[in-house]
């Protein structure tokens, strides 16, 4: 039987890196893909690729560009025969009022968050139609289910990838391909950096569990969605802890 190959897009830190390692461990093979810390990227395909005995290709490239992504599937699919499961997941947040977003910055953050998940399913899709089977995730958030001050580009895009996500299962299930989303509360990654301790400490008060949520919890849940049944799928399935 053919190995599985999963294509995980912004990999290099956080949700994405803990994903690659999660299906590593599971012996798929791997397609790594991120826009700026390529040297990381290179060196944590070659570590999975050693530690769990599995191939693992780095594919560096902005996912916000159609043509790159077009080259990525052409060269992911040129090596492994086709796309599995491919985990949308490359995003970047924009803290500001709206008076303050210029129109440069929300066109980066809906082609980066949203447009980008168009690109990757739109070249990702056909090989999973004519095997009848696949899997399509995409890491979305809380906010993009009830929005937030001072991030109402980052919200936009997200609540964009929770009706993407609910209108290509309904086109997709007759295929046999599941489509779901998880929408994350705050997880403990590179993102929220920005906060302090004593603003982390506030946070954490807000959140039931008490706590940031971890990448491997994340990457935890996109597995469990990979391995469940096909009748499950159209989902936003939100990981935040009791948060929202
Ligand atoms: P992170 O640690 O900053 O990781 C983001 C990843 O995306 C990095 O690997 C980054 O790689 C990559 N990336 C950014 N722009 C890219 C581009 N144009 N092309 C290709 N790759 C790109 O953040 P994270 O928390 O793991 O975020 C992962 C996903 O989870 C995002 O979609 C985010 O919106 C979502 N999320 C996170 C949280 C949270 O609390 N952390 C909450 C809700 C949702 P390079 O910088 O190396 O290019």
């Amino acid at each position: 039987m053919k190995t599985k190959t999963i294509l995980i897009t912004g990999a290099s830190h956080g949700i994405g890196k803990a994903i690659a390692a999660r299906f590593a461990a599971e012996g798929f093979s791997l397609v790594l893909n991120c826009k700026n810390d390529i040297d990381i990227l290179h060196d944590y395909a070659d570590r999975l690729s050693h530690t769990c005995g599995i191939q693992a290709l780095a594919i560096p490239g902005d996912v916000s560009d159609h043509d790159f992504v077009r080259e990525m599937f052409a060269r992911a699919q040129a090596t492994f025969g086709g796309i599995d499961v491919l985990v949308n997941n490359a995003g970047i947040s924009h803290v500001g009022l709206l008076t303050d977003l210029s129109i440069d910055d929300w066109n980066r953050v809906i082609a980066t968050n949203l447009t980008s998940v168009f690109s990757c399913c739109h070249e990702a899709v056909p090989y999973m139609v004519r095997r009848k089977s696949g899997c399509i995730i995409n890491i979305s958030s809380v906010w993009g289910n009830v929005g937030a001050s001072c991030e109402v580009a980052y919200s936009a895009s997200k609540g964009g990838v929770n009706s993407f996500t609910k209108a290509l299962a309904k086109e997709l299930a007759p295929s046999n391909i599941t489509v779901n989303a998880i929408a994350c509360g705050v997880i403990d990654t590179r993102m929220n950096s920005c906060f302090d301790a004593e603003e982390r400490a506030s946070l954490e008060k807000d959140i039931p569990m008490g706590r940031y949520g971890e990448p491997q919890e994340v990457a935890a849940l996109a597995w469990q969605l990979a391995s469940a049944p096909a009748y499950l799928t159209g989902q936003i399935l939100t990981i935040d802890g009791g948060w929202q």
